[in-house]
């Protein structure tokens, strides 16, 4: 049984953490970073000489199939509207009805992570907005402000398949990854309107807006492992994660231990299990960052995300190896 805490279980020296930029990640620098070597690069840019190879797991039937899952999560544009969604492709209108008293913040609660699951959530939990994990300003530059009456953040892991992703880093686990960003679209958007439904407002969001994993933690969904992603108990980092901030009156969620932090201490198969040597194999976290690409200021394992990208590149494809690796990883 996991142990509940009452407060944050990761470290954070307010002396030197500041809101990240989300020009300073890894697509972010590869859009407007002149002086990184990626610079302009696209993870498909070599995608004809990969295939020229006819390689195992990398044909192009299994690119193409790449290019087919992420449909929903590439032009379901409305899904991460920050407004009631207007687009509808339906002849009915539909009824506005007035705002639904919440007077039961944990049984509403409950209704909402029941309906997120309903949506293609694996797990949800809920914590109390935290502004030091939202991006100071978006991958375009505009400066991000969430409004002080959104009090909460829904945090949701949309679980994959494990044997697709056991693939890694062939395509087939490409595809695997996408799927589950197609389905963090329809979930995140279905929930966020839910929410809109019942006359409150949501802000739903991908990997965009603000920092998923120190918000998963908050709201209890497991623990950040030397592999730079957040461990579950039930399916390891074998998830995509993806939020909704709100005004409605909810129950906040306790951060868990599941031993993670522990257990990373000694167990390094993520960093044995990376092509790239991206994953640091020190013994303790620490504050040491890896590359520009990583925050300043929280106590961790930096994941040096530069050379994790130079082999998607090379690869023609994102990579699993570190989720695939761990010991969290569910059985197949
Ligand atoms: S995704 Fe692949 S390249 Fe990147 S850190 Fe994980 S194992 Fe290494
Ligand atoms: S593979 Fe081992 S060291 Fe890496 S995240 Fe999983 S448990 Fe931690």
């Amino acid at each position: 049984m996991a142990q509940e805490l009452e407060s944050s279980i990761y470290k954070v020296d307010s002396k030197v953490h500041k809101r990240f930029d989300q020009r300073m990640t890894v697509f972010g620098r590869m859009l407007h970073d002149e002086s990184a070597d990626y610079y302009g690069k696209g993870m498909y840019e070599r995608i004809e000489k990969i295939l020229s190879k006819y390689h195992f797991g990398y044909t192009r039937l299994d690119h193409a199939r790449v290019m087919g899952a992420w449909t929903a999560y590439d032009y379901f544009h409305e899904a991460f509207s920050w407004e009631k969604m207007v687009d509808a492709n339906s002849v009915m209108k539909k009824a506005e009805l007035e705002k639904y008293p919440v007077s039961d913040i944990g049984k509403m609660s409950e209704e909402l992570k029941n309906t997120a699951k309903f949506y293609g959530a694996s797990l949800v939990g809920i914590t109390r907005l935290d502004h030091r994990w939202i991006y100071s300003r978006n991958r375009d530059g505009k400066e991000i402000e969430i409004p002080a009456e959104y009090k909460f953040a829904v945090v949701m892991a949309i679980g994959m398949d494990p044997l697709a992703i056991s693939t890694s880093p062939a395509f087939t686990a490409c595809a695997e990854t996408a799927i589950g960003y197609s389905r963090m679209a329809t979930c995140v958007g279905s929930t966020a309107e839910f929410i809109r439904s019942l006359g409150y407002n949501a802000i739903p969001m991908g990997n965009d807006t603000a920092l998923s994993i120190p918000m998963a933690i908050d709201a209890g969904l497991g623990e950040m492992g030397r592999n730079g992603l957040l461990i579950t108990k039930k399916y390891g980092s074998c998830i995509r994660l993806c939020k909704i901030f709100t005004d409605m009156p909810l129950k906040a969620d306790k951060p868990i231990r599941i031993g993670v932090a522990k257990f990373c201490r000694k167990c390094k198969k993520c960093a044995e299990a990376c092509v790239a040597g991206a994953i640091r194999s020190d013994m303790e976290p620490s504050y040491e960052i890896s590359c520009p690409s990583n925050n300043p200021g929280i106590m961790r394992w930096a994941v040096d995300q530069d050379k994790c990208y130079r082999f998607w590149i090379k690869n023609g494809g994102d990579c699993s190896n570190c989720i695939a690796a761990c010991p969290f990883f569910p059985k197949i």
